[in-house]
């Protein structure tokens, strides 16, 4: 779809977008109510035993890590945790799960109310109309984009299902398909379902929101997040409205998007949808709808579910939990530096854009990288630092399809060809040089600048020298410069460098010219 049309669109009608979050707490290791391990992949039903096939007479025992992995995720974006909570069963019948039930939680989650920023820049800035009126925006200091404030529901734990594989259909999908097997290894994995307000206005929003928080999980180490494999899944709730309308419109939910694109691109496509069907006077129907990334469409896949459809009611094999104010408080002191502050920081300590913070925040091995750099050349030069990588390196990585880890570029060659330019070494032209040649080689950038004899002079007696004999042979040029012609200091600087084969220093070459020429 034209990012046009999105543009027309969002000129009369506003989004509003809710998401809920599934993510799989890969990092317990073992099964949430029972000792199975958890990976992904592998032959079928091999990681199995009666408590997560469902067996008649099997008892669940929760896992411990994993409640305290969900309090952890909850304290991550504020979220009020609750000193009293429980499983309830939550009753469907569907083939990937064999106890008929998913044990998860209603009304008592672990983690309430809570909220996570976003900072948005870039093109996706425009999609956000009321930017500067919104109650939950805060422009960014420097103007290049804005910080969202999104409200989260709770965060609840429960477990994941087993696996269908249809056999036949086109795109792994039931429709076609001649047959289904059924893995049940994926069943009884530890699973969070974090519910956002519906705060969101934009696709791009959204998927900031969804990048945001996978960054929130790997940086807490909860689960590897992978959309991929399934660890993390996105669904999007979306309606719209006229502009300066307050009720909500009909919404829809979409699933399958498995990448931050296709959330993007699903969030988009349903916006223009529902406008243009509400334009020709039609009525939006409360569903849930497939996207597919191929076709860029949604398509229904059935009614919504209301709650009361699962008679949900408490799990009767495992006793309510109690939290108390200490136990929440040591899960508290354990949290890391999250991307929101780190964001912050390298604004306001490192000097760096809005824009430029994000692109190091969004990647966790780039923003490491970029850490060790700057502990290596000083936080005076964390400027600096961030222009080679964002500049020079990125280029070559994308030129040559590496990731920062594979490159032969580590965080000292940026540290110390950063010092030579900063010392006057070299030029900021000769560091491209030297930036491409190690690049290529690994060799450390001063001893590439030693090979090759690239030093800037900068010893002025050298210089005099080298301005003496360009003056000297080039009489009619001093003269014009003399009576007023301002623009031949350009001819004059080029000569000295010839003279010094590149190697002068500009700076100093561009103040003895004007001393010399003026006498
Ligand atoms: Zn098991």
């Amino acid at each position: 779809m034209a990012k046009d049309r999105l543009a027309e669109v969002l000129k009369d009608w506003e989004a509003v977008i809710g998401l809920e979050i599934h993510t799989e707490l890969t990092s317990t290791n073992t099964k949430m109510f029972c000792g199975c391990p958890i990976d992904f992949g592998g032959e079928p039903n091999t990681r199995v035993c009666p408590v997560c096939l469902g067996l008649p007479g099997a008892l669940p025992v929760p896992n411990k890590r994993a409640i305290e992995l969900t309090v952890f995720a909850g304290l991550a974006i504020d979220c009020e945790i609750a000193p009293w909570s429980q499983f309830h069963r939550k009753n469907y019948f569907y083939p990937d799960m064999p106890k008929d039930y998913q044990i998860s939680q209603y009304d008592l989650p672990f983690c309430g109310v809570g909220h996570l920023d976003i900072n948005i820049t870039g093109d996706g800035v425009e999609q956000r109309l009321d930017r500067d009126s919104a109650e939950n925006v805060t422009p960014a200091a420097d103007g290049s984009g804005y910080r969202a404030r999104i409200g989260v529901t709770r965060i609840h734990l429960e477990e994941d299902t087993g696996k269908m594989i249809h056999i036949g259909g086109s795109d792994g999908r039931i429709a076609g398909a001649t047959h289904s097997l059924i893995d049940f290894n994926r069943a009884g994995t530890p699973l969070i379902e974090l519910v956002s307000e519906p705060d969101i206005r934009t696709p791009e929003e959204a998927r900031q929101f969804a990048q945001m928080l996978r960054l929130t999980w790997l940086t807490l180490g909860i689960s590897d997040c992978n959309m991929e494999e399934g660890s993390m899944r996105v669904d999007a709730n979306v309606s719209v409205r006229r502009r300066g309308d307050t009720t909500l419109g009909t919404r829809a939910e979409i699933k399958n998007m498995n990448s931050f694109k296709a959330l993007h691109d699903g969030v988009a496509h349903e916006i223009v949808r529902q406008a243009e069907l509400l334009e020709s006077g039609v009525h939006i129907v409360q569903e849930t709808r497939h996207w597919d990334a191929g076709a860029k469409r949604t398509s229904s896949l059935r009614s919504k579910e209301e709650a009361h459809d699962y008679r949900y009611f408490p799990e009767p094999d495992m006793v309510p939990f109690e939290f108390t104010e200490e136990w929440i408080e040591s899960v508290r002191a354990q949290l890391p530096e999250l991307p929101g502050a780190r964001h912050t920081r390298y604004m306001t300590e490192f000097g760096l854009s809005a824009y430029d913070a994000g692109i190091f925040v969004n990647d966790l091995e780039m923003a490491e990288f970029y850490e060790a750099a700057v502990t290596l050349a000083g936080m005076d030069r964390a400027k600096a630092v961030a222009n080679v990588i964002l500049n020079d390196l990125s280029a070559h990585l994308n030129a040559e399809g590496l990731a920062i880890t594979e490159s032969r570029v580590v965080p000292a060659m940026v540290a110390e060809l950063v010092e030579l330019v900063e010392d006057e070494t070299i030029s900021s032209k000769q560091a491209k040089v030297v930036f491409a040649e190690m690049a290529e080689t690994g060799d450390a950038p001063g001893a590439i600048v030693e090979l090759k004899g690239m030093k800037q002079v900068s010893d002025t007696g050298a210089i005099e020298e080298a301005v003496d004999r360009v003056i000297a042979a080039n009489p009619d040029e001093v003269a014009s410069y003399r009576d007023g012609k301002e623009s031949v200091i350009g001819f004059f600087v080029g000569q000295v460098m010839r003279e010094m084969r590149g190697q002068g220093n500009p700076k100093i070459i561009n103040e003895v010219l004007r001393s010399k020429l003026a006498g």
